[in-house]
C-alpha cells in the first residue's frame, strides 16, 4: 500500500481540488541538496546556515558563505528557497561569538536575531553573502530570522535586509508572544514561517532536548494548535504568506491540519516529502478546514489526533 501511495503522489504539493501547497525540504547545507531534489523539493523552506559557523575559530568570509549560499540556490531555479540567519547560542556556542556571560538557561538567553543583532558584522556579512548569491541565479531568496520575539527586533531585521540588498525578509514564528502578537508582525514582514519545535518547547516551557519531556513535545497538542491558528490568521490578515517548518509539518495528517489551519507552505526533511504529497493529493481544502476544526476541540494530544484522522479518510 505504501509504495502505491508514493507512485500515485508525484509533482507539486496539492489537495484533491487542486489548492497549491508548495512543498519544500529542510537542509543543513548543500550536502543534503540530492535527497532533496530526489524527493521533490519545490525549494528549500528552512536552510539551517549553522553547520557552516560551527567547530571555527573565526567566522566563515563573506566569499566562503557565498558560496555555499549559492549552491544551494542554483539547484532550484524559479523556486523558493528560504535560508535562516545564523540560530546561535549557548546552547551551540561558537568559538568566535562567545555568550555574553554565564547563561544558566541557555535557551531563555541570548540566542538567534538576540545575539546576532548584538553582533551587527555578523549579521551584516550574512545578509551582504546572501544578496550576492542571489544576483545571476533564478532561484527567489528569501531570508528569515529565528527566535523573533516582538515587532521591534522583526522591524530591525528586516531594515538589516533591506540595507544589504536582501529584497524578501521574513520571521519565524517559535515564540508564543510572537505567534499571539501575529498581526502586528504581519505588516511588518514579508512572510511568517512556524518552527514547531522551539514554539512547543516555549509554550510548553519543556525543554525540547529533554527525553523524558517529550510528550510535552507532541506537535498535536490543542494550545500549540490554536498558537499556528492565531499565526497563520495574523499573515493572512495583512496577506502574507505562513509556512511551517517544524517537525510537525512532517507528519501526513497534521499536515492536512497545518493547511485546514491556514498554513500556506510545508517544509520538512526531505524523506517525509512522498507521503505528505501523497496525503494533501488524497484530501480536499475542506476536509483539511474540517479536521482541523475538530483537532481543536480535542483536549489532548491524542484525542485530537483520533478527531482529524476520523475526518481524513484518505490516510488510512
Ligand atoms: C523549529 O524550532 O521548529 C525549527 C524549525 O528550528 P530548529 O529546529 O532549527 O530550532
Ligand atoms: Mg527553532
Amino acid at each position: 500500500a505504501r509504495e502505491a501511495v508514493l507512485a500515485a503522489a508525484t509533482g507539486p504539493g496539492c489537495t484533491a481540488d487542486g489548492y497549491e501547497v508548495p512543498l519544500l525540504a529542510n537542509i543543513g547545507g548543500p550536502a543534503d541538496l540530492p535527497t532533496a531534489l530526489e524527493n521533490e523539493a519545490q525549494g528549500v523552506g528552512l536552510y539551517r546556515t549553522e553547520f557552516l559557523f560551527l567547530d571555527r575559530t573565526t567566522p566563515p568570509t563573506v566569499d566562503e558563505q557565498e558560496a555555499a549560499y549559492r549552491e544551494v540556490l542554483e539547484a532550484f531555479p524559479g523556486g523558493r528557497v528560504v535560508v535562516r540567519v545564523l540560530d546561535a547560542g549557548a546552547d551551540k556556542p561558537l568559538a568566535f561569538l562567545p555568550p555574553p556571560g554565564e547563561e544558566p538557561n541557555p535557551a531563555l538567553g541570548e540566542r538567534g536575531l538576540r545575539m546576532l543583532l548584538r553582533n551587527r558584522p555578523t549579521l551584516t556579512g550574512q545578509l551582504e553573502a546572501l544578496a550576492r548569491a542571489a544576483q545571476g541565479t533564478t532561484a527567489k531568496l528569501q531570508v528569515m530570522a529565528p527566535m523573533v520575539a516582538g515587532l521591534a527586533e522583526a522591524e530591525e531585521f528586516v531594515a538589516a535586509c533591506r540595507a544589504a540588498g536582501v529584497e524578501t525578509a521574513g520571521i519565524m514564528i517559535e515564540i508564543p508572544a510572537a505567534a499571539i502578537r501575529a498581526s502586528d508582525l504581519g505588516p511588518a514582514v514579508d512572510f511568517f514561517s512556524i518552527g514547531t519545535n522551539d514554539l512547543a518547547q516555549y509554550t510548553f516551557a519543556a525543554d525540547r532536548q529533554v527525553g523524558s519531556l517529550s510528550a510535552l513535545q507532541d506537535p498535536w497538542q490543542p494550545a500549540l494548535l490554536d498558537l499556528i491558528a492565531m499565526t497563520a490568521e495574523g499573515a493572512k490578515a495583512a496577506g502574507r504568506p505562513c509556512g511551517v517548518c517544524g517537525e510537525a509539518a512532517a507528519d501526513p495528517a497534521l499536515a492536512c491540519v497545518l493547511v485546514g489551519l491556514g498554513v500556506t507552505s510545508l517544509s520538512m526533511g526531505a524523506p517525509a516529502l512522498p507521503l505528505v504529497r501523497a496525503a494533501l493529493s488524497r484530501h480536499t481544502r475542506a476536509q483539511c478546514e474540517a479536521a482541523a476544526v475538530a483537532a481543536r476541540q480535542g483536549q489532548t494530544a491524542d484525542e485530537a489526533r483520533d478527531l482529524a484522522r476520523g475526518l481524513l479518510p484518505g490516510l488510512s
